[in-house]
Parts: structure tokens; C-alpha cells; sequence
């Protein structure tokens, strides 16, 4: 059995948490499987400077985008654009997010309560895709469930996260629409995909005071990003901006 983080016991009933407002840090570190990350190093702070300069600001965040190597989870032949904010082929039809649209995700995610002591408890991702989202939540939540219906895609992340050793983070075979009972409650759900509705499996997995982040397809058959928090056991939705992401889809292949 996996070792259960303390959440939710210990929340602090403070008021949500605020980003904190500090200039860009200079980069330190980096998650890199072996000793070969500095090379990467200033392209990567450009790219989170963009990010910043796009609005991110909480600085958990700009820290995750820094230490984790995009350029190892895309094709060869793809990396000289890995630190582009684009979208890029991961094969089966599906893609790797935007930069910005990560890190984005990742802040509305970070805003809940449940993250006010600075580190999210258990978050579940549906849509593993390559890994590489798995890899900048692992840097800020203490266990990272992550699930993709793409058979090959669930073996090339294990493959592409192998030598990261990242031991929070667990990979899943399956349908997420069904989420995944066995972590939950999480404190924090985040889609790569985006279907008609927020099926009701993650709304029940998701911990009091947590958050839904995910993209929806709106009644203008446009997608938007949307959240979804859970507070003294009732549900309230936002819906912001226009995103585009790959559909949710059941099932497995
Ligand atoms: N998180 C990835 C993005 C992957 S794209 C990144 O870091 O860039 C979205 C992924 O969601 C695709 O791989 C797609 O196969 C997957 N997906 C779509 N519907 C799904 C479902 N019901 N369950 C699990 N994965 C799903």
C-alpha cells in the first residue's frame, strides 16, 4: 500500500491562498535524469520568463516549469522547439500542452485551499500523454496519479519518466473518466483533455476544498478552461478562458 499523505486532516482553515507576488528567481537546478540538464538550463529560464510575463506568478509554479526537461519528453526530432510555447505530436494523435497552458493549469490548481500549506496533497491527472505534465506536478504535490487510455502512450511516459526516479509520481492504465478510486480524495484534479461535461466519478474523488482544473466543450461547442471546486461538501464552477485540447475520450486502446 502506498504510504497515504496526511491530507486532508491538517488544512488549515486560513484564507485561500494567495500567489505570492515575487520577481522571476534565477534559475537553480534542474529535474534532470542525469548531469546533463545545464545545457538546457537558460533556455528553459527564457521560456519560464515568458510564462511569467504571461501573467504566472506564483513562484511554486515558475520553480516546477524550470526543473523539468521538456525536450526529453518530445521526439528527437521535435527538440530544438521543446522550449516553444506550442503544443508539439507525441504520436496516436495526441499532443504535448502548451507551456503556458500547464503552468496555468497548474496555478488555478495551487489557488485551491487545499494547497494553502504550500504543497497539494494527493492530485490525480487524467490524459498522461508523454509525462511530462506528470513531472512538473510531482515538483508540487505530494503524490501524482496519473491515468491514460492510450496504451503506447502509457508505456512511452513510463519510458520517458524512468530515469527521472520520480517516486511520487504513478502511472495508470485505464479509462479516467472513471478516475481512480484507489487515491482518492484528491486534492487536486487536473484533464489533458476536455469532454462534454466533468464526469461525476472526479467531482466524488475530489477532497474537500479541492479543485477541479480541466477544459470543457462549452454549449458554443467551444472548449473553455474550467474550475471546479468542492467547499463544505457543495460544488461551485468557473469557467475562463478559450482553450484548445484534445478530446476526452472513454474507453481504452
Ligand atoms: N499531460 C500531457 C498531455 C497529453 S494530451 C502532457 O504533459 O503534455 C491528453 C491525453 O489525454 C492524450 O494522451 C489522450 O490519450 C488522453 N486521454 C483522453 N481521454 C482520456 C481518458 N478518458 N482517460 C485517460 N486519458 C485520456
Amino acid at each position: 500500500m502506498t504510504k497515504r499523505p496526511g491530507f486532508p486532516a491538517r488544512l488549515p482553515r486560513a484564507a485561500p491562498a494567495q500567489p505570492v507576488r515575487r520577481p522571476v528567481a534565477a534559475p537553480v537546478g534542474s529535474l534532470a535524469p542525469s548531469g546533463l540538464g545545464l545545457d538546457s538550463q537558460a533556455v528553459r529560464a527564457r521560456m519560464v520568463q515568458k510564462i511569467a510575463a504571461q501573467g504566472i506568478v506564483d513562484a511554486r509554479v515558475l520553480a516546477a516549469m524550470q526543473a523539468v526537461e521538456r525536450h526529453r519528453f518530445v521526439d528527437s526530432a521535435l527538440v530544438n522547439q521543446a522550449y516553444e510555447d506550442t503544443s508539439l505530436p507525441i504520436g496516436l494523435g495526441q499532443t504535448i500542452s502548451k507551456p503556458s497552458v500547464v503552468a496555468r493549469m497548474i496555478e488555478l490548481l495551487l489557488g485551491s485551499r487545499a494547497a494553502a500549506s504550500g504543497r497539494l496533497g494527493r492530485v490525480l491527472e487524467v490524459g498522461t500523454g508523454c509525462g511530462y505534465q506528470a513531472a512538473v506536478l510531482s515538483q508540487v504535490a505530494s503524490e501524482v496519479y496519473s491515468i491514460e487510455r492510450l496504451r503506447g502512450l502509457h508505456d512511452r511516459a513510463r519510458d520517458n519518466l524512468r530515469a527521472f526516479r520520480l517516486a511520487n509520481v504513478h502511472l495508470l492504465f485505464g479509462d479516467g473518466m472513471a478516475g481512480f478510486a484507489q487515491g482518492a480524495p484528491y486534492a487536486g484534479i487536473i484533464a489533458a483533455a476536455g469532454g462534454e461535461a466533468v464526469p461525476a466519478t472526479w467531482t466524488d474523488q475530489l477532497a474537500e476544498g479541492g479543485r477541479i482544473v480541466a477544459p470543457m466543450v462549452m454549449p458554443d461547442q467551444r472548449q473553455a478552461l474550467v474550475v471546479i471546486e468542492k467547499a463544505a461538501g457543495r460544488l461551485s464552477q468557473t469557467v475562463l478562458e478559450s482553450v484548445h485540447f484534445v478530446p476526452l475520450k472513454s474507453g481504452i486502446a
